[in-house]
């Protein structure tokens, strides 16, 4: 499942490549949609922006195009002229404009909205604050992490709760309680105004970490010395994710992975031990 960041990448392409364009056809690969492709229709495009893990297109005639990704869909853009490359992915959205077309495959929860639309959708309209737009800040979020409908709630499955904020996954959960070296059994009411506020910030930066560079959620330094003695982008990038019997980076001890929240969650046993 793509997190926030990698929707956010996405959606800074798409923006790149469609923003103030008009886009002289849109075709669904979904017949529900197939009377919303003349509404679309030489429309230009205002931008692109990424909710949570959803992606919105917004065009200059009220219209909203939502995609949600979830396993399997993917954009891809070409040039004009150019083939796409041979898939056997179904292509659900095709957005041509004058220079390139944008293509989805393989996503099925698409939707054309209006404003009303986006403000009553069942999945945007439930969206806590997200973590990878500018003006969501440490104090909003340390006041979501003190808000009675959460501070009761375990770490492990509220972090992964859109509700409670959007973008965070299952890695980027487990980085961030690694970093902040908190046991996902943790409640965020169980927490000083210290190990709050350092929650909340790194609830913010390594999300933002993560987009800027394509998914190192790891220590930056450190990321490039493991690159440098030889281990792959998959191997450096994480603190604990995915590391399970690899040792802890702080103290040596194997990473476990257990669960939490309903998904497998790599932790370090003695750097983030259980509140008594
Ligand atoms: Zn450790």
């Amino acid at each position: 499942m793509p997190e926030g960041p990698e929707i956010w990448r996405v959606a800074r392409r798409l923006n790149e490549v469609l923003a103030g364009r008009v886009a002289t056809a849109v075709e669904f690969g979904l017949d529900a949609l197939k009377g919303a492709e003349p509404k679309l229709a030489g429309a230009t495009i205002q931008g692109v922006r990424g909710r949570g893990k959803a992606l919105l297109i917004d065009f200059d005639n009220g219209l909203h195009l939502y995609s949600h990704n979830q396993l399997y869909g993917r954009w891809m853009v070409i040039e004009v002229g150019e083939q796409p490359a041979p898939t056997r992915r179904r292509l659900r959205v095709a957005i041509h404009v004058s220079t390139c077309d944008a293509l989805l495959y393989s996503a099925s929860d698409i939707a054309v909205l209006d404003d009303a639309g986006v403000a009553t959708h069942p999945f945007l309209s439930r969206l806590g604050p997200d973590l990878l737009a500018p003006e969501t800040t440490e104090m909003l979020v340390s006041s979501r992490l003190r808000d009675p409908r959460f501070r009761r709630r375990r770490l492990g499955g509220l972090l992964m709760d859109q509700g409670f904020v959007a973008g965070i996954g299952n890695y980027l959960r487990c980085e961030i309680l690694f970093v902040c070296g908190l046991h996902p059994l943790t409640t965020p009411q169980s927490l000083d105004d210290d190990d709050c506020s350092r929650l909340a910030a790194t609830m913010l930066a390594l999300p933002r970490q993560s987009a800027e560079t394509g998914g190192v959620t790891n220590d930056l330094a450190r990321y490039a010395r493991l690159r440098d003695a030889g281990l792959s982008f998959e191997q450096a990038r994480f603190h604990v994710f995915r590391r399970d019997g690899d040792a802890c980076y702080r103290c040596g001890m194997a990473i476990v992975k257990a669960r939490a929240g309903g998904q497998p969650c790599y932790l370090c046993p003695a750097c983030q031990r259980r509140e008594a």
